[in-house]
């Protein structure tokens, strides 16, 4: 469904992403994990057209989308929920969701949608008229997943998803992120948690300073021991 390849994006004399590559097949949970810095946002924003590559290809479906603007990239059905979330606090609930629905050409489907979102998380749809701004850290993180798929994607990437949440919370993302690619979404998680990451992925890549040091499912990485190690750059094989 996606394919990186050799993928480069530089910010004036930083590289913060080289030679890239990584592919994500439909219905696939995806984890890109690797310490701060690393270039997994710089990948995730290269892929939604938020940065653009100095090198490289991406292709969605096979079609080449290293070139278009977000918003044609959205429309093609990718869709980000980024770091620290971005909601517009000023606004509802409800207006952060139907906002986000503004580019699609079916609006026929919108209300429908997002139904079917709001019974997934239901504590969205509690606080549907509050302003966003007065939701707490886990219901906002729930509103930014949400707001993600009022664009109806068929690849979801979801940037820290967990950062900054209560265990029980983090226990609901994960189990929410399972969910979506029970019901045929595919995902690219980008993660710190590496280990619960691992337990819902399929497979993962690890990136360390701009590039992939390790790649496979969370047995052949070695588990959480596999990939602590990678991180601590004690397994340049790993
Ligand atoms: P984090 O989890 O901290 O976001 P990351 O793995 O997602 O880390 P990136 O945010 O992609 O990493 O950053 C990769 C490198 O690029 C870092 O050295 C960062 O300082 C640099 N960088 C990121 N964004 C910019 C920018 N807009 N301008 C200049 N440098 C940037």
């Amino acid at each position: 469904m996606l394919e990186v390849g050799g993928l480069e994006v530089r910010y004036g004399g930083i590289t913060a992403v080289r030679e890239v590559s990584l592919q994500v097949e439909e219905g696939e949970v995806v984890a890109l994990l690797g310490p701060n810095g690393a270039g997994k946002s710089s990948t995730l924003g290269a892929i939604m057209g938020l940065v653009r590559p100095t090198c490289g290809q991406i292709r969605f479906r096979g079609a080449d989308i290293s070139r278009l603007h977000t918003e044609q990239i959205v429309r093609m059905g990718i869709a980000l929920t980024p770091e620290g979330r971005r909601i517009l606090t000023q606004l509802t609930v409800r207006e952060n969701l139907t906002l986000a629905a503004a580019g699609r050409r079916r609006r026929g489907d919108v209300q429908a949608d997002l139904e079917t979102i709001l019974d997934r998380f239901p504590i969205v749809r509690e606080r549907l008229d509050s302003p966003a701004g007065t939701l707490s850290g886990g219901q906002a993180q729930q509103l930014a997943i949400a707001r993600s798929l009022m664009s109806a994607p068929q690849l979801l990437l979801l940037d820290e998803p967990t950062l900054g949440l209560a265990p029980l919370i983090v226990d609901l993302i994960f189990d929410t992120i399972a969910e979506l690619r029970n019901n045929g979404l595919t995902v690219l998680v980008v993660e710190q948690n590496a280990m619960r990451a691992l337990e819902i992925a399929d497979r993962a890549y690890v990136m360390r300073t701009g590039s992939i040091v390790a790649a496979g499912t969370s047995d052949e990485l070695g588990g959480g021991a596999g990939l602590a190690s990678a991180y601590l750059g004690k397994s340049a094989s790993a």
